[in-house]
């Protein structure tokens, strides 16, 4: 059977017609693998689902793992935990992320109680406590089934402790940067991978942006030309551009461009939410 990757969400902190926060996921022999969970993931999840998976449901995703704490890539976890469970779900939702995930999973359930903990109790069926183990993400292999292996990578995003996956499942390998700034292990680890999964930023639409953004892109992003220099050495089968940030009237064409002028000329895709490569 083959691997499914589906962008759920494309964009950035910035919520479009079209594009809702950052979240992938991974279909592989019936299983779900969602990779960031951004604002609209889980409306994304029941459509793409509905589109693509084979009679799979919402319910059935139970493996979510995440690149790092920003709000844009963790905002939907509270629909994923608690909708699912208020229609009777009784299985958990695994979770694996940096450190201090435990203790957002602990405030999320906490803030929900007065309206989780009635129904709980008072609801259709009792029901148990909504179930989310969080398990900690080390550097290397920290995820192995019978379908799939997760490997993180460190990158450099700021303060904030964040990592590049490699999803790898018997025909494919894909790669996830998470956000980040250009660094060499991507150019390593995603050596030859069938999709490199890249965030990036338009560098010509930041000439009209405030100082301290362009400053803030510059340290914790990477360009459009940065990720056609990175991608050049990697060499990966398909590169599909996701967390596009492109400002001051700037556009996905652009960004390819910005991509192709810093060497790279292999398959490249400007992903769009709810796109499969299979
Ligand atoms: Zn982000
Ligand atoms: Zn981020």
């Amino acid at each position: 059977m083959t691997t499914k990757l589906i962008l759920l969400g494309t964009s950035s902190p910035r919520v479009e017609p079209d594009k809702v926060q950052t979240s992938f996921l991974i279909i592989v022999n019936g299983c779900l693998y969602m990779i960031d969970c951004g604002s609209g993931a889980h409306e994304r999840l029941v459509q793409a689902l509905a589109k693509y998976g084979d009679g799979l449901e919402s319910i059935h995703m139970n493996h979510l793992f995440l690149t790092h704490m920003h709000p844009d890539h963790t905002l939907n976890i509270p629909s994923i935990l608690i909708a699912p469970w208020q229609l009777g779900r009784e299985s958990a939702v695994n979770i694996w992320g940096p450190a201090g995930t435990q203790e957002m999973v602990n405030h999320i359930l906490e803030a929900y109680k007065i309206g989780t903990e009635e129904l709980r109790l008072y609801g259709p069926r009792i029901r148990e406590h909504i179930s989310a183990p969080v398990n900690p993400i080390t550097e290397g292999l920290f995820f192995e089934d019978e379908n799939i292996k997760f490997e993180a990578f460190k990158v450099d995003h700021g303060n904030l402790e964040a990592y590049a996956f490699r999803a790898t499942t018997a025909d494919k390998v894909i790669f996830f940067s998470g956000d980040t700034c250009p660094v060499e292990v991507i150019e390593k680890e995603a050596q030859g991978c069938d999709i490199l999964v890249m965030e990036a930023y338009c560098q010509a639409g930041m000439s009209n942006v405030p100082e301290r953004w362009q400053w803030y892109f510059g340290k914790v992003h990477t360009s459009g030309i940065e990720v056609g220099e990175m991608a050049a050495k990697a060499n990966p089968k398909l590169v599909v551009l996701n967390h596009q940030m492109c400002y001051s009237g700037t556009t996905d064409a652009d960004l390819m461009q910005e991509v192709r002028d810093g060497g790279y000329a292999g398959e490249l895709v400007s992903g769009k939410d709810l796109q499969i490569f299979e």
